[in-house]
Parts: C-alpha cells; structure tokens; sequence
C-alpha cells in the first residue's frame, strides 16, 4: 500500500535507519545494501510515489533535493565525482514506491548502466 512503505516507515521514525541528513523537506540515510562505497538514499517527506508523479508545484522540492546531494556529497568527500540514480516503476528498477535519489560515490561507474 502506499501510505504503507518501508520509506514512510522511516521519515515517522518507526523504524531505524542511519540518517545522515534532515530538515523539513527532506532525509537523506544510508542504503540498507549500499552498492557503492558511499550509497546514500535522499526523500522527500511528502509522498510522491515515482518520478513520474512529478509536477509543477514540486520544482522547488526537486531543486532542494539536489542542493542536499551535493552538499551531501561534499560532506561525504566525493570530489572524484558521483552518481545520482532515480529508478522509476517497475521497468526502471524502482523497489520502494517513494521517490528517492540514489547518491552513489567511492568508485568508478560504468556506462551504459545495467
Ligand atoms: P529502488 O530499487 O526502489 O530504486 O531502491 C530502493 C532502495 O532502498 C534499495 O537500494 C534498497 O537497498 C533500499 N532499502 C530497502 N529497504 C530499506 C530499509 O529498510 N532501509 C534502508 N536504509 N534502505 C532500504
């Protein structure tokens, strides 16, 4: 269910996670099977199930988010560069039905992704 997932479960504090930033608009925590050397997921607090959902009135939101990645990234010493990831639905490999950025550092990329 929507209002039901492990993300929502974490921005009430009803489950643990390594959170390493949060303000009013936002939380940024460790992933649970980090697939980097630094793998940092950053949400939003409202619900907005995928990128897809996106609309106008969140533009601000969405720029916030990445002002926390790259500050995040900064704090995280991620000056050889990063990755930002954004799975959406099933067929992009989207898991938790909550938009997240995925900041991903400490070693190389490969392109084209898998
Ligand atoms: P998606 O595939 O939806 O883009 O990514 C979901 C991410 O959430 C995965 O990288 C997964 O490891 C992470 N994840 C799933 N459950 C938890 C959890 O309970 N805690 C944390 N910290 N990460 C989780």
């Amino acid at each position: 269910m929507l209002q039901d997932n492990i993300f929502l479960k974490i921005i009430a504090k009803q489950i643990p996670a390594d959170i390493l930033y949060e303000d009013e608009r936002c939380l940024a925590f460790r992933d649970i099977k980090p697939q980097a050397p630094t793998h940092v997921l950053i949400i939003p607090r409202k619900v907005i199930a995928t990128h897809a959902d996106i609309t106008a009135v969140d533009s601000e939101l969405i720029g916030h988010l990445h002002v926390v990645a790259v500050q995040l990234a900064e704090q995280l010493q991620l000056e050889e560069g990063y990755r930002i990831v954004i799975n959406c639905k099933d067929g992009g490999g989207q898991v938790v039905p909550h938009l997240h950025f995925h900041l991903l550092g400490g070693r190389r990329f490969a392109w084209p992704p898998g």
